[in-house]
């Protein structure tokens, strides 16, 4: 049997720590948030509340729970304050050397049985783990963007990971109402190896002027029923990402079938990003999103 988690430290108080940090405490575990920057989790604590607040006014959640969640969140202002945490999930930048500093220094304040996890999009769980002093209690617990909305949680296994890790984080995903999927430790996991291929053949399919950006679109949504087509899906993930996903996969599985389009490449060379930089397959300066192809 793996340990019960009850408190969570989260270092990165970035989208996706936030995130984080919402969910666990909306189900009622006691939430540390760390980052580098302490205006970053005065930025995030402020991120929340107004999330929460959202969710009263839809009726979702009561005035009374949005406080108590509230409460449940404290500020870590160094490692030695998550001590007390039973896991403690790193969702800094996506930066291996960073990742690493974050790990060697967090683990001597540490109870010797909590688990450290990694919210990690694309490094190595595995190696990763080689930067703790407990890669049998460390894991990737790989959330989706944005977290209180989506329901798939991805747990990765490293070489070393052992089964009252995989039991306990499986058991707090459950704890937070969302499903996790386990996955071996192998690049771009399991949701971004299917999904990141396909957006890049979208984007083949463009370059090569097989159809218009409306065109792929519509017919993904319409032929394939997705929600949203692949390259309107594109720049909502952010193009840059999309090409380093594409990276790692065409460096970690040596396979000429993961080669960036050339396409992708020039977007991100020239800044436009998606939504985030408000050009990308589509324009967003406007009322409506124009394709600027
Ligand atoms: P972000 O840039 O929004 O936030 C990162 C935060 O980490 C920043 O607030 C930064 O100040 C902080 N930070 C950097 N170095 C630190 C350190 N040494 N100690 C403490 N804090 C530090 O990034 P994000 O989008 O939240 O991504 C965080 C992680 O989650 C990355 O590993 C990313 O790959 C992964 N992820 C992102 C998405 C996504 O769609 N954005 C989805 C799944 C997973």
């Amino acid at each position: 049997m793996g340990i019960e988690i009850k408190t969570v430290g989260i270092i990165g108080a970035g989208q996706m720590g936030t995130g984080i940090a919402h969910v666990c405490a909306a189900s009622g575990l006691d939430v540390r948030l760390n980052d580098r920057d302490p205006d970053r989790i005065d930025a995030g604590l402020a991120l929340i509340d107004a999330n929460l607040v959202r969710q009263v006014q839809k009726g979702t959640l009561s005035e009374e729970q949005r406080r108590t969640a509230m409460d449940r969140i404290g500020k870590a202002r160094g490692y030695e304050d998550l001590g007390a945490c039973d896991l403690v999930i790193e969702a800094a930048t996506e930066d291996e050397p960073t990742k690493r500093k974050i790990f060697q220094a967090l683990c001597p304040s540490l109870k010797p049985d909590a688990l450290v996890a990694t919210n990690t999009s694309s490094i190595s769980i595995t190696r990763l783990a080689a930067a703790t002093d407990r890669p049998d209690r460390f894991i990737g617990i790989h959330f989706m963007n944005p977290v209180p909305l989506m329901q798939l949680v991805e747990l990765i296994r490293g070489i070393a990971t052992e089964d009252p890790t995989y039991e306990s984080a499986k058991a707090f995903i459950g704890r937070l109402g969302k499903t996790s999927t386990m996955s071996e430790d192998f690049p771009a996991f399991i949701v971004n190896r299917i999904l990141l291929p396909m957006i890049n053949e979208a984007i083949y399919t463009l370059y090569e002027g097989v159809g218009s950006v409306e065109s792929i679109d519509t017919a993904m949504r319409l032929g394939a029923n997705h929600p949203m087509g692949p390259l309107q899906l594109a720049d909502f993930i952010g193009l840059d990402t999309c090409l380093s996903v594409m990276q790692v996969l065409y460096e970690g599985l040596a396979d000429s079938k993961y080669r960036p389009c050339p396409l992708l490449v020039k977007y991100v060379e020239a800044g436009w990003l998606g939504r985030k930089s408000k050009r990308g397959f589509y324009d967003y300066r406007g009322e409506t999103p124009v394709p600027t192809r």
